[in-house]
């Protein structure tokens, strides 16, 4: 017999809740990792309403966690290309849907320890060591981890990250690629309010986008050319303010008090398979997209979800059918997504002057025909059909999800 029915790698945001929704669920769960996440993250994610819900099923949410999170009430898109055919600046707001918000932004620092005590309340057994090799069997696998325990369980679920090595193991192949670009994680003070909005300037070289934290502050995803952002990153704070400062027109007023940086490469990944041979991939061992749109974690936390619901009431959690299904399911939310992102930061970085201008005439009818920006925004904001239960609004009622 097994020890356990699922053993996760991997102690990321896509792990950690994972593992915890499955423990609701009932069922014996190992976490395999060797950090219990990094709590040291400079980043913050926007996640959206499906994916508070979640954060709601699990019990994390609102709680301590909404005090350190702030609600997007709008998002803005300004075109700062420079381009000879500038797109008017477009607003997104969640009231032409009859919603309060998109969602909050979290700072990863806080969401990963929110999730990593759950985890332990719900009994979900940890290891304390990385995964090293996994071998896999008609009707289960055994991870061996670094330290040289071994593991039994039906099914593994790889959220060891872009590199995964359970991933590698189960011999799904991926398809990858590197971005001319590097995106610089940090957060800023300005005197300004921001009022709930988001802006995501796209500048030249990708980019570069505000999200509002509590208070008169703010997190920023800079993307820039490699080179540029090594330069930006050995900046003194009150220069790199100054940089911030022109980067946002000073529409947030004086920009001070600048928090940790972290450079991240931009990479773009999609796994062939999503899931197979008794491994079932979410997060970043499944697909990387660049952080535009704020869709990567969000689309992890549907495929933690997803997994969890087709296993709801199976004998055997890591059947050949159930992982076919995942597959699929996962498949046609995560590849237009992928392509549509791909798409708009390509476009920034073309420098050709009829993509310039296609993506100008894009924004263009965005702004101006608002059925078609109704449509994107839900689009944005999750699949239109096919949402994982523990992500639903409550049948028959508004989510009002603003206490
Ligand atoms: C600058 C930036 C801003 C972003 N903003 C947003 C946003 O606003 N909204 C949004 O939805 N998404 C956003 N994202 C995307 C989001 O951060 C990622 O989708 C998310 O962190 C992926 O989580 P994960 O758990 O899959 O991977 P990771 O966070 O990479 O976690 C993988 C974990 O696996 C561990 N690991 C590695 N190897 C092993 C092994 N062999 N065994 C066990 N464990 C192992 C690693 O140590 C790590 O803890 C952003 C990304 C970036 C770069």
């Amino acid at each position: 017999m097994s020890d356990f029915d699922v053993i996760v790698a991997g102690a990321g945001p896509a792990g950690l809740a994972a593992a915890c929704l499955l423990a609701l669920d009932g069922r014996r769960v190992a976490l395999v990792a060797k950090e219990q996440g990094d709590a040291s993250d400079p980043r913050t994610v926007a996640l959206m309403q499906p994916s508070i819900r979640l954060l709601m099923h699990l019990g994390i949410w609102p709680g301590r966690l909404k005090e350190a999170t702030q609600p997007l009430r709008k998002l803005r898109l300004v075109d700062d290309t420079g381009s000879l055919f500038k797109a008017p600046a477009i607003t997104f707001d969640p009231a032409e849907l009859g919603e309060e918000a998109f969602g909050w932004n979290f700072p990863l620092g806080l969401l990963i320890p929110a999730l990593l005590s759950r985890a332990r309340e719900l009994g979900v057994e940890f290891t304390g060591a990385d995964a090293a090799a996994i071998q896999i069997y008609s009707d289960g696998v055994s991870v061996i981890t670094a330290s040289g325990d071994r593991l039994g369980g039906r099914v593994a679920i790889a959220a060891d990250g872009k590199n995964s090595v359970l991933r590698e193991a189960a011999g799904i192949r991926t398809n990858r690629w590197a971005y001319d670009q590097t995106a610089i994680a940090t957060s800023f003070g300005h005197s300004g309010p921001h009022d709930g909005i988001s802006t995501e300037y796209h500048k030249g070289a990708g980019p570069f986008t505000t999200v509002p934290m509590p208070g008169n502050r703010s997190a920023l995803v800079w993307m820039e050319r490699p080179a540029r952002a090594a330069e930006l990153m050995a900046l003194p704070d009150a220069e790199f303010a100054a940089e911030v400062q022109i980067g946002t027109h000073g529409e947030l007023g004086r920009v001070s008090d600048i928090g940790p940086r972290r450079l991240f490469p931009m990479q773009g990944l999609v796994a062939r398979d999503f899931a197979k041979n008794r491994v079932i991939l979410i997060g970043e061992a499944a697909h990387v997209v660049p952080p535009i749109g704020a869709q990567g974690l969000n689309m992890s936390l549907r495929d933690a979800a997803q997994a969890a619901d087709l296993m709801e009431g199976e004998e055997d959690p890591g059947n050949a059918a159930l992982l076919s299904a995942y597959d699929a399911l996962r498949r046609r939310d995560v590849q237009p997504r992928q392509q549509v992102i791909d798409l708009m930061n390509r476009s920034l970085l073309s420098g050709f002057m009829a993509m310039e201008t296609g993506r100008a005439a894009g924004l263009m009818l965005l702004s101006q025909f608002g059925p078609l920006r109704r449509a994107v925004m839900k689009y944005g904001l999750a699949p239109s059909a096919g949402l994982p239960r523990t992500m639903r609004p409550p049948q028959g009622s508004a989510p009002a999800l603003i206490a």
